[in-house]
């Protein structure tokens, strides 16, 4: 009688022992990835510094057109895959079997999430099609330059991070360059701020909303609800801003301050680096004369 309790219980354990080691295992073979997905929200820093890396986001666009499928879910594959990093990533490596087989593995674990954050994605590379400064035969030297700055310190108005790109003028001095709109969309915001300067802000069909700070002049008095087409001249890049004094102009270097904003569960206007975005779009200019 005491040797066949034994034996059932012994029995018992290693039953219990196996199912242990098997849930082990199991969580020891997710990639974390699932983990990313799951713990995904659009505040998170990572997925804010929208780190496309070299060519990457031309090659994900480039997959995504030659195979009819989203450029959202493109790039939520591959940014997930590498924690929201991708300028350690080759273009070449950007393939379609690639893509599927991690768009496969995603989207059986975590649909909900992979579609929300696809979305994401998709919203801002539909959203904004063309170059803020346009191409153009120029009397002047015609050049500007940009970094990546995206978090780096500012003073002015207490202390505060970068949360946008500057496009420095070369030397040519307020009012030289033209700036258009990026996208398609409406006014949302128009006239002095403080910290911005004669400013603009359009809000694009996809929902995302974009900044343009510091002009010197606006091309029209520009009303809150106007309709705005990509390319369309906004205004001229000056050094505004720096003030509560509306036109004061000089306290910086001539450029125009570019940001990105997203609405999200929680929040109405969040900021996402514009850097990579704008590398993608510097092909896509359109033509001015100026
Ligand atoms: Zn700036």
């Amino acid at each position: 009688m005491g040797k066949k309790h034994s034996l059932a219980a012994l029995g018992g354990s290693v039953l219990l022992l196996g199912i242990l080691l098997t849930v082990m295992l199991h969580h020891l073979l997710e990639n974390p990835f699932y983990d990313q997905l799951g713990a995904y929200t659009m505040e998170e820093e990572g997925f804010r510094a929208m780190a496309f890396g070299e060519g990457n986001l031309e090659a994900m666009a480039a997959l995504a057109e030659e195979n009819g499928v989203s450029v959202g879910e493109v790039c939520c594959a591959f940014m997930t895959e590498a924690e929201y990093d991708l300028t350690g990533e080759k273009p070449e490596r950007i393939t379609f079997h690639r893509w599927d087989s991690l768009k496969k593995s995603m989207t059986e674990r975590k649909p909900v999430e992979f579609a929300k954050l696809a979305k994401v994605y998709e919203a801002i590379l539909s959203d904004a099609v063309c170059f803020p400064i346009p191409a153009g035969d120029s009397g002047g030297s015609g050049n500007y330059g940009y970094g990546d700055s995206w978090g780096a310190e500012r003073t002015y108005g207490g202390e505060r991070r970068h949360e946008g790109t500057d496009l420095m003028d070369g030397g040519n001095g307020r009012g030289f360059f033209p700036v258009v709109s990026v996208s398609d969309g409406v006014v949302e915001h128009v006239g002095w701020l403080e910290l911005g300067g004669w400013r603009i802000g359009i809000r694009a069909p996809g929902g995302t909303y974009f900044y343009y700070a510091h002009l010197d002049s606006y091309d029209h008095e520009f009303a809150v609800g106007e309709e705005i087409r990509a390319g369309e001249l906004l205004g001229f890049m000056g050094d505004s801003g720096y003030s509560k004094v509306p036109g004061t102009v000089g306290n910086f270097a001539v450029h125009l301050h570019f940001g990105i904003y997203l609405r999200t569960d929680h929040y109405e206007e969040l900021a996402v680096d514009p850097y990579w975005i704008l590398r993608f779009l510097e092909d896509k200019k359109v033509k001015y004369a100026y």
